[in-house]
Parts: structure tokens; C-alpha cells; sequence
């Protein structure tokens, strides 16, 4: 389960101080997989960067099964986020002098064996319909079959969390709604938690769970842009 509490999150932009976040409370449990809503501005990266560990919030706890990671320095949490969590962002973020393949080899745990790393490799390409297109470039990729190759980036580790930052965005609507089917299929068989920015609200329907961020963010909108 991940619980926070009292968080609170500002910025400071040219010398003002904006309150971003307040969450007095939120309760994800273990493999829930929940689509976060709200309007540009309204601070959902935030709340994903603080969940990651990139952030750490001003004041407040964030539990993550039991870790405290509001009270870890940033080389424990770079640890706990390469361990435990798997980000999938908008614009997929591969690397482009790669292939899609060595994209995700890239990530491979080093306790892999090579027939292991082979196998799960093999099986994750097949599994996300990329099998005859893993050799490839990214430029040679649709921008659907990239964010496939980075859903197995993210997953393939089965991290207990997965944070996805609008993975449609940048989809057009039909390509968009196989690539959240995706991701909400393989989180729900590897039971894995699913936190999912979209404000897609089509898109947020298929989720078994959706959240408001003024459901649990009680910083007014009037500090968004
Ligand atoms: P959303 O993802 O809901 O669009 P964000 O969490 O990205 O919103 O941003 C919320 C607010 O915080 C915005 O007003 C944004 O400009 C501001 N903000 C986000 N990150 C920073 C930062 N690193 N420095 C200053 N302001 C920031
Ligand atoms: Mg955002």
C-alpha cells in the first residue's frame, strides 16, 4: 500500500512562493490501477515525481509499503525508484541510437542471466505485438509501437509501482486506446499498482478506478496556470 499524509509541495517562481500540492490523505492500495484527473496546472507530475521519489515533498510522509520515503536522501531513493518503479512518460523517452530491443536491454537487471534476459525479452516483444519491429530504430517505429517498447521498458522488471505521465498524449485517439488497453492489461495480470495521468476522460473510463486531484489535492486552481 502507499499511504500519504499532510503532504504539502511549493515552488518558488521569481521570488513568490505558489502552494502546489496539500494532500491532507491518499490511500492507493497494492494493485489498484487508477486514472488521475484534473486540469493543466493543477500539479498531477508533482504528485507522480513525489510517488517516484524524484521530489521530495516540503513537509508530510509518503509510505511505500512500509518505506519511508519522505525520510530517504536522494542516492536511496534514485535506488528506490530504479528497483520499484516503472515510469512511462508522454513522449516515451527512448534512446535514440538504439534499438527498440536495446532500449530495454539496457535496463535488463544485472542478475539476469543472458538465457533469462533472452527469454523475457523474446516474450515481452511478442506479448506487446512489437515481435518483427524490436530490431528496429525508434524513427522507425510509430509513435504507437515506441510507447509499446517503453511499456516493456517500464515493465519488464514487474515494479511494485507504475507511474505513466499522459502515455497517450501524443497518440492519436484510436492508437491511444489500444496503448492504455495495454497497459491496463499487464498491470492487472502482474498485479502491479497503476497510477496513470490522462485527461482523457474517454480514456480514464476504462480505468476500474479514476481519482480527481481536487479529491485530494486542497490547494485551490487558483494557483494553476
Ligand atoms: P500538471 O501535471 O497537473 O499539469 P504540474 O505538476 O506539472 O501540473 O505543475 C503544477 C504547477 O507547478 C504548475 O503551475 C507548474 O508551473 C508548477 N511547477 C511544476 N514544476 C515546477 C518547478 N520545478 N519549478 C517551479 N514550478 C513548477
Ligand atoms: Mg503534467
Amino acid at each position: 500500500m502507499i499511504e500519504m499524509n499532510n503532504i504539502s509541495k511549493s515552488f518558488t517562481m521569481h521570488g513568490q512562493r505558489l502552494s502546489i500540492l496539500n494532500v491532507p490523505e491518499w490511500k492507493i492500495q497494492q494493485g489498484e490501477r487508477i486514472a488521475l484527473l484534473g486540469p493543466s496546472g493543477s500539479g498531477k507530475s508533482t504528485l507522480l515525481h513525489l510517488l517516484s521519489g524524484v521530489m521530495i515533498p516540503d513537509a508530510g510522509e509518503i509510505w511505500v509499503n512500509g518505506l519511508p520515503l519522505h525520510g530517504y536522501s536522494q542516492s536511496k531513493r534514485d535506488r528506490f525508484r530504479a528497483e520499484h518503479v516503472g515510469y512511462i512518460f508522454q513522449d516515451f523517452h527512448l534512446i535514440s541510437s538504439l534499438t527498440a530491443r536495446q532500449n530495454v536491454e539496457l535496463i535488463v537487471p544485472p542478475e539476469w542471466s543472458k538465457k533469462q534476459a533472452k527469454e523475457q525479452l523474446d516474450d515481452w516483444f511478442d506479448r506487446v505485438g512489437l515481435k518483427d519491429r524490436q530490431h528496429h530504430m525508434p524513427y522507425e517505429l510509430s509513435r504507437g509501437q515506441q510507447q509499446r517498447a517503453a511499456i516493456i521498458r517500464a515493465l519488464i522488471t514487474k515494479p511494485q509501482l507504475v507511474l505513466a505521465d499522459e502515455p497517450t498524449g501524443s497518440l492519436d485517439w484510436e492508437t491511444a486506446g489500444e496503448v492504455m488497453s495495454l497497459l491496463l492489461n499487464i498491470c492487472e495480470s502482474e498485479k502491479l499498482t497503476l497510477v496513470t495521468v490522462t485527461h482523457d476522460l474517454h480514456l480514464a473510463e476504462m480505468y476500474p478506478k479514476r481519482v480527481h486531484i481536487g479529491e485530494i489535492n486542497e490547494v485551490p486552481r487558483r494557483n494553476a496556470v
